[in-house]
């Protein structure tokens, strides 16, 4: 029997990729955002540039096969339908904004041949941008979906009034401030030897299989949260639960907390409320899926998602990754 803990060299599989919406170059320079005169120099800037969003669509210049996301103020101004301009902080010296659209307003820039208007996973996983737009890409969508779902108090039903550059929002009549939310999801690879568990969520292409995931209640902790949803979705009941790596997941507001956990029991159940199937993976087969040379053409999610980097430091260092 192979020993789990000698870790086979993968070189097959490349050097590890970069890993969506991380990593972001723009410094988001909070304490500007009370500066009402700084924002309104930094919206006049010659070196401003913003992202324009409404919905789920992004709107992007296309010059040939050339996709540039950035617009002026100016620019997005022109498009109509402003509703939030958000500021999410300086490349440098340049500030970089998201302008939120009224999805109506997107509609007949469709017909444009300048413009390039799609989601942002098609962005991401197609490469249409330069990945370094991709951080503030996801910042901008999450900020402008917010505000799309938190024009109204919830205390007291009375509109509510944008402040701090985008970053929060008041209510008039009450008083309360409320801040942008990020909701965190717990995304974990169940281990056992030299095995995982992968699921099947019945809205994944056919042949994709990731990583068992589930939003963290309140009252939990991530160590709790990945145990439960594994026990729910799966029947395998955990101990030991290792952090990995977080990712910012704008669709429309979480953070994917990712983690290996260590399995205790091996007999699968699975929950067909939540997940379509579910089954262990040896090491090997994840490496064929990893490298897209599966024998029943089975998948891994691609790069940009998180689910294939926790496969793929399972794949590489095996039980070691719980160490
Ligand atoms: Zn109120």
């Amino acid at each position: 029997m192979t020993d789990p803990r000698i870790v086979p060299e993968r070189p097959e599989l490349g050097p590890r990729p970069h890993l969506g919406y991380t990593a972001s170059a723009i410094d988001r320079a909070a304490d500007r955002r009370t500066d009402a005169a700084a924002l309104a120099k930094f919206l006049k800037d010659d070196r401003a540039g913003g992202y324009v969003i409404g919905g789920e669509l992004v709107v992007m210049k296309q010059r040939g096969e050339a996709i540039d996301p950035l617009f002026s103020p100016a620019e997005a101004a022109a498009f109509g339908g402003a509703r939030e301009t958000i500021f999410l902080g300086l490349l440098g010296p340049a500030p970089r904004f998201g302008f939120g659209l009224d999805p109506a307003a997107i509609e007949p820039l469709k017909a444009r041949n300048d413009l390039k208007i799609t989601d942002l996973r098609t962005i991401a996983v197609q490469g249409l941008v330069d990945a370094a737009h991709l951080p503030p890409l996801a910042e901008a969508k999450a900020l402008i979906g917010w505000h799309a779902r938190h024009r109204f108090c919830p205390n007291c039903g009375t509109p509510t009034r944008v402040v701090q550059g985008g970053w929060r929002r008041d209510c008039p009549s009450c008083k309360a401030e409320h801040f942008p939310r990020t909701d965190p999801v717990v995304i974990m690879l169940a281990i056992s030897g030299d095995r995982c568990v992968l699921g099947r969520s019945p809205r994944f292409a056919p042949t994709m299989w990731s990583a068992l995931a589930g939003f963290a209640e309140p009252g939990e902790t991530i160590e709790e949260a990945v145990r439960r949803e594994i026990l729910e979705e799966a029947g395998i009941r955990c101990g030991k639960v290792k952090y990995a790596m977080s990712q910012p997941w704008p669709f429309p507001s979480s953070l994917m907390i990712g983690c290996h956990a260590q399995a205790l029991s091996e007999t699968i159940v699975i929950d067909r409320s939540e997940i379509e199937d579910a089954r262990w993976f040896s090491r090997d087969e994840l490496a064929q899926m990893l490298g897209r040379r599966h024998p029943d053409g089975l998948t891994t999610p691609p790069p940009v998602a998180i689910a294939h980097h926790l496969i793929r430091g399972f794949v590489e260092d095996g039980c070691h990754v719980l160490d």
